[in-house]
């Protein structure tokens, strides 16, 4: 892809973000997600606004590090294996998918070894697709108040990956009830735990997502093309 289209994909997701998200909500905050791709094509986005990138994969993320690392902020928003989180305490600026205990619990630990807070989103199941992992919503208030005294981790809000379907009703509807839940445990103010970003939408719905309320969205192909 020439630096051209580069420029014009990204400037037709902001438009397309500002203009879904006006008059109701502030314009999300765009995370260019990089999988697949690499240093020299994740590179000139830097000089296009970008600042912060996902990535979903641990040897992935270590294997581009040295070429990203002082250039942008990495959030990771995968599936992160316990077993891998010593690996890249040092190396990112969020973790945005914990949805169980025994991983918070170790972020937390390798957070403290490396003396930091971490900062991470819980991820939540907004259609209950309990294979794909994120906490159910009827078990987030427990799960928020446990993760509250883990002092190696800071919680800042909430991340979800909708359901692939076309049927934008649907979406429409569980992006309106993941905002309503964020706003309802914003108001509620569980001590220790912030609710300051949701993280949701990507290349198919982040327009849906931007019309309710995404502070963050997640955004691949749209930017960089299909995925091969
Ligand atoms: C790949 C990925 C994205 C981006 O997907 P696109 O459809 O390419 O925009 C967003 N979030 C997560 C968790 C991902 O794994």
């Amino acid at each position: 892809m020439t630096r051209m289209e580069l420029e014009e994909r990204i400037a037709a997701v902001r438009k397309a973000l500002a203009e879904a998200s006006e008059g109701r909500y502030p314009v999300p905050k765009l995370i260019a997600v990089t999988k697949t791709h690499s240093p020299e094509e994740i590179l000139p986005l830097r000089e296009l606004g970008i600042e912060e990138i996902g990535e979903n994969r641990v040897q992935e993320l270590k294997e581009k590090l040295p070429a990203l690392e002082n250039i942008f902020q990495i959030h990771l928003i995968g599936r992160l294996q316990r077993n891998k989180v010593r690996q890249v305490i040092r190396d990112v600026c969020m973790i945005q998918s914990v949805d169980s205990l025994p991983l918070a619990e170790e972020i937390h630990r390798r957070a403290l070894a490396a003396e930091r807070a971490m900062p991470v989103l819980v991820e939540i199941s907004p259609a209950g697709e309990a294979q794909k992992g994120g906490v159910p919503p009827e078990e987030l208030r427990g799960f928020l108040r446990a993760l509250a005294p883990l002092e190696g981790i800071s919680v800042r809000g909430l991340m979800a990956v909708m359901p692939d379907t076309r049927d934008e009703e649907w979406l429409d509807r569980l992006f309106g009830e993941t905002r309503q839940l964020f706003d309802r445990l914003r108001e509620e103010g569980i001590p220790g735990i912030r609710m300051e970003e949701l993280s949701m939408g990507m290349s198919g719905d982040y327009r849906l997502a931007a019309r309710h309320g995404a502070t963050m969205v997640r955004v691949g192909s749209a930017i960089f093309g299909p995925r091969a």
